[in-house]
């Protein structure tokens, strides 16, 4: 057993937006905050042909520093090819933030005897994953909780707080060692329909005095003019748009924003259309139904699910997944939307769009692009070849979108608001420009170094 003073050390989250691995270390407790898989990981070295080789397990990963080489953290399968020795679990638990990739998508290489502690809403969208996709949480005793529960692990205690995200179910934490607390805002905003959550999260960290904040800066940087665009803003200008035209509206969302969908479904009705969702969404709505705190709409009252057509492409029963079946029924398919095109407002994914030839929309419809404008390469590809898509047959290209983070600005806010002594910005791709968040005399700025201790003394 090694004793150390608490600590904290970020594996990713390094200058870079996403990726999120901290691991906090007091006397023998290790917990790591989020454990995710960065946007731009190993892009240097891998593409959409050019993959990790699931034989190599880990190793693939470790041979570029995408994943830290813990020991006691990984399963003996992803390590059974690899130099790393499998150990039984020394990491205590894995505590998330909220169920994004970029916060989760490690864990599928973590031993699946480690726990991991999740808000509520959270285990649910685990839950809907499960059944649908598979979730990077699956095999993990799941432990759960809720604002207002405190819970120790180990020698640490931490104290859940809700805050606003593009995901429901999204957390910040203050978490108490023997010397001190530290404040994690995971990823927040406050101009989203829950925005007072994120309030409520700054509240509970300015008065413990905390002695690291780590905080997390998306929209940290210096060209951060574009208007902030609420929730609210998205729903007026995307009714506007949807009475605009008599024919098809489709938009491709985060299947999973459950603020989004709210927002389009409403849009949808005020012009007397139905919105329709995937089968994926369709099952974490049903799923998330068991969250009375969430307001989601009901499959087949409030909206619909679209069926494509799949193997024998007879839309045979036999064609689809069990958990795909029970929407066959109820479902719509692509001649139900061509036969009700001024009547539908439909999700569809990107990858999703060649089903447009089956719909064969008449021209003039409208597309929505309701995500994030591209920033790198491989965005701007996939933007132009929707783009491609929308002209192909005849709609107009619209962009609408509310970001799931806070602008530089009120990050700024939330950093001087807290006041803790030492600042850590995370999940930011400009972590020099906090530096202007800091107040005269008071706290300090702590850019990470990936892999290098930081020291709550
Ligand atoms: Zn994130
Ligand atoms: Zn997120």
């Amino acid at each position: 057993m090694v004793f150390v003073s608490p600590r904290l050390t970020c594996f990713g989250g390094v200058g870079e937006i996403g990726g999120n691995k901290v691991l906090l270390e007091d006397n023998d407790t290790k917990v790591l905050l989020d454990f995710g898989a960065g946007f731009a990981d190993g892009f240097e070295y891998y593409d959409s042909t050019i993959s990790p080789r699931g034989v190599n397990g880990a190793g693939d990963l470790f041979e570029f520093g995408l994943l830290p080489e813990i020991p006691g953290l990984y399963s003996e399968r992803s390590l059974q090819n690899t130099e790393m020795k499998y150990a039984e679990p020394e990491v205590d638990a894995v505590v998330l933030s909220h169920y994004h990739w970029d916060h989760t998508g490690r864990i599928i290489y973590v031993d699946s005897k480690i726990p991991i502690y999740c808000g509520e809403t959270t285990s649910l969208i685990h839950d809907a994953y499960t059944e649908s996709s598979g979730s990077p949480l699956d095999g993990h005793p799941i432990r759960k909780f809720r604002t207002g529960d405190r819970f120790r692990i180990g020698s640490m205690e931490f104290v859940p707080v809700h805050v606003d995200h593009s995901i429901p179910g999204a957390y910040g934490f203050v978490v108490h060692t023997g010397e001190g607390a530290l404040a994690y805002t995971g990823d927040f905003r406050f101009h989203g329909p829950a925005g007072s959550m994120t309030r409520d999260f700054v509240n509970a960290a300015k008065i413990e005095r905390p002695r690291i904040l780590l905080a997390e800066g998306t929209r940290v940087r210096s060209d951060d003019t574009k208007a902030n665009m609420s929730e609210k803003a998205v729903l007026n200008e995307a009714s506007r748009m949807v009475k605009g035209t008599k024919n098809l509206v489709f938009s491709t969302f985060r299947g999973n924003d459950v603020d989004r969908i709210n927002t389009f479904n409403e849009a949808a009705k005020v012009s007397g259309r139905r919105l329709v969702v995937s089968m994926k969404t369709a099952v974490l709505l049903e799923k998330l139904k068991a969250d009375r705190r969430l307001s989601v709409p009901r499959v087949g009252q409030d909206l619909d699910v679209y069926v494509r057509r799949k193997k024998s492409g007879r839309l045979d029963d036999s064609d689809y997944y069990a958990w795909e079946r029970p929407f066959l029924n109820q479902g719509v398919n692509a001649t139900d939307v061509r036969e009700k095109q001024g009547k539908v407002f439909l999700h569809l994914e990107a990858w999703n769009l060649p089903e447009l030839i089956d719909i064969k929309p008449d021209r003039g419809g409208t597309y929505i692009h309701s995500a994030t404008e591209a920033f790198n390469e491989e965005g701007e590809r996939e933007e132009a070849i929707i783009r491609n898509w929308v002209g192909h047959v005849g709609f107009k290209y619209a962009q609408l979108h509310a970001s799931g983070h806070a602008p530089m600005k009120e990050v700024g806010e939330l950093v001087r608001e807290v006041a803790a002594d030492m600042v850590v910005p995370i999940h930011t791709e400009n972590p020099k420009l906090f530096k202007s968040f800091m107040k005269e005399g008071r706290g300090a700025l702590h850019l990470p170094q990936k892999g290098k201790p930081i020291a709550l003394e």
